[in-house]
Formats: C-alpha cells, structure tokens, sequence
C-alpha cells in the first residue's frame, strides 16, 4: 500500500470525519502517530489523543514489568523442581 505523510493522513481523516483538520486537532484533540498494527489498509498512521497515547504507553510498561516478574516466578519453580 501506498505510504503517506502524517499530514496527509490527517487530512483524509478529517474528510472521512466531515470535519477540518483544525477541529480534530483543537476541538477534538486529536494526534496522529504512527502505526504498526499491520492491518490490512493502515498507511501506517493513526489518530489518537495524547490521553490515550499515555494510558496505552503505561500498560504496556506494565505489562512489561508483568511479564520480567513472571519470568523471575517461573525461574523460581525451574530451579525448585
Ligand atoms: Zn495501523
């Protein structure tokens, strides 16, 4: 698929929104990042809003810690068996 630059996905996004680039940024508060979901169709870009860019970066740092705290657990029951 064809990539295209942050502004131009912003600007499809507001014509498929029916509204102005000025109002997803201000009224709705909303930022494109990149994205690497992979889907079918993305052009590498999404809108979001920096809330929930911020709540998915905590999870994922959650997760992470998550994820070494069961590793530490599972190295525990090798070394005990
Ligand atoms: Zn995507």
């Amino acid at each position: 698929m064809k990539k295209i630059t942050a502004e131009e996905f912003e600007r499809c996004y507001a014509v498929a929104s029916g509204l102005t680039v000025e109002q997803l940024r201000h009224d709705y508060k909303r930022i494109v990042v990149p994205c690497d979901c992979g889907e079918d169709g993305c052009r590498g870009w999404k809108s979001t809003t920096q809330e929930r860019e911020d709540e998915q970066r905590e999870f994922e740092e959650r997760m992470k810690a998550m994820m070494k705290t069961l590793g530490a657990i599972m190295e525990t029951l090798e070394v005990s068996k």
